[in-house]
């Protein structure tokens, strides 16, 4: 394949947007393992999920056997605003590094929030407004997905109640003015408002917050406010479903203009944008009509597949919501305080943990400057100024494009870009200054987290 066989940027036409999304569960002989009752241990039943969930998001929830599940016309005309996205062609990252790798980037940063997060925001509004309810809550970390589910239920007529993160409240007044400028309220986590916000303020005076204490403070709003539910950004599998939108359409350019991926690489915070990329892929392989290699890139100080361990765990400090079977370093985790890249969850989607365990895919961890580094030099060449999140994925890239240059190999490496980076300049600021340090967490400090992980063996 010369350079230019493909056109630079490969734009598919509006009917191109599938019209159903794809669920990987249904062709994986090893089903993830179901969401429990912390309580009774029992798998967790339509009915007991009710108070927390949409209703026919739990469907999605629940459903390992159906392969295609039609995307509602509202979603699919929505999705028309801003996709499809494009897949692009890195001729100019492949010059600079003068590797014989076709690199390609799927880039999901083209809407007002900035990343593939509003693919899911836009269903989970549609569908709680579809059951009559009021609002939803939710929690969010550096603000992106906070603000797609914004974007989405100013659309749909809905409230939306966002628990942010102290820190990320603070250092990014910017992404909070953008939520409530689609007109939802913001409050920093943990607050006062509510009893587990409470507790958690008593028992770590000047606690600046993790994603684990948000969850539980949205949930205990949603679960305590008349016409409320809760919503989630990633890690479930309804979210890993929708994302597949992104998948379905790098399939769909691949056919059209016969590209072939060896390598497919995405970073993964709670794994929906990598699972949504893979899912069509990786159905292949699990069919064995195909084999393809996919690599899953985290933080080095948020290590989740690569050092975590394979075990039910909560999806949240206060320990209020179900609990998952998931790579995890355990719900007390919190990343060093020097970490600035994103992707810092301590535990991550169950299909895709699955799927890692039965060695579908692998992990690569990768330190934050190097992060940045390879987010400098594709800026600079490629033009757009990627999110640190979606930086990882493209470290990994350009990491494989490199031993392509020493064996001499052709590979077609896709990755995703799941965003872009410009409220995260004070990363970029640490970055330019030199003042970015890098921090591996030692076996005695995940051993902390691990010490959190409840004994459940089933
Ligand atoms: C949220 C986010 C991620 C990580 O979330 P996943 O669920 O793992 O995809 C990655 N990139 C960007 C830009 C994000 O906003």
């Amino acid at each position: 394949m010369s350079k230019f066989d493909v056109p630079y940027k490969i734009y598919l036409d509006e009917k191109d947007i599938p019209s159903s999304w794809y669920n990987v569960r249904a062709d994986m002989k090893n089903k993830p393992a179901p969401l429990i009752h912390p309580a009774t241990l029992k798998p967790l039943s339509f009915e007991e999920m009710r108070p927390i969930f949409c209703d026919e998001l739990i469907r999605q929830e629940l459903d390992d056997t159906t392969p295609y599940i039609r995307i509602p016309n509202e979603i699919q005309n929505f999705y028309k605003m801003y996709r499809p996205s494009p897949l692009v062609h890195a001729v100019y990252l492949e010059e600079l590094l003068g590797t014989p790798a076709h690199i390609f980037y799927k880039f999901e940063g083209n809407n007002t929030s900035g990343s593939h997060k509003l693919n899911s925001a836009i269903a989970q509004a549609y569908y709680a407004k579809k059951q009559g309810l009021k609002g939803v809550t939710t929690e969010t970390g550096a603000g992106q997905w906070g603000t797609a589910l914004a974007m989405a239920c100013s659309f749909f007529q809905l409230e939306c109640k966002v628990y942010m993160v102290k820190v990320s409240y603070e250092q990014k007044p910017f992404r909070r003015e953008v939520m409530r400028t689609y007109g939802a309220s913001v409050t920093p986590s943990p607050s006062m408002d509510t009893k587990i916000g409470r507790k958690i303020n008593a028992d770590h005076p000047n606690t600046t917050g993790s994603l684990g204490c948000a969850i539980s403070e949205a949930v205990e709003v949603a679960t305590s406010t008349d016409g409320y539910r809760y919503v989630l950004g990633s890690v479930l599998n309804q979210v890993l479903l929708h994302q597949s939108v992104i998948g379905l359409e790098t399939k769909a350019a691949c056919e059209k203009y016969g590209i072939k991926p060896d390598i497919i690489i995405g970073c993964a915070g709670g794994g929906s944008n990598l699972g949504g990329l893979i899912s069509p892929f990786m159905g292949e392989k699990l069919r064995g009509e195909a084999d393809y290699q996919f690599i899953a890139v985290e933080p080095a100080s948020c290590p989740s597949f690569t050092r975590g361990k394979f075990a039910y765990d909560f999806c949240d400090t206060g320990k209020v919501c179900p609990m998952a079977k998931m790579y995890t370093l355990g719900h007390d985790f919190i990343p060093s305080a020097n970490h600035a890249g994103g992707l810092r969850y301590h535990g991550m989607s169950s299909i895709l943990s699955q799927l890692y365990h039965d060695g579908m895919m692998e992990a690569r961890a990768v330190e934050q400057t190097s992060v940045f580094e390879a987010a400098e030099m594709f800026a600079r060449v490629e033009g757009i100024l990627p999110a640190p999140e979606s930086s990882h994925a493209i470290r990994v890239a350009i990491d494989e494009a490199l031993k392509c240059k020493e064996t001499g190999e052709e590979k077609t490496i896709i990755m995703g870009l799941t965003g872009t980076g410009y409220f995260d300049m004070t990363a970029y600021e640490k970055y330019n200054d030199g003042t970015m340090t890098d921090y591996i967490p030692t076996d005695e400090d995940l051993a902390k987290g691990f010490a959190t992980i409840p004994n459940v063996s089933l």
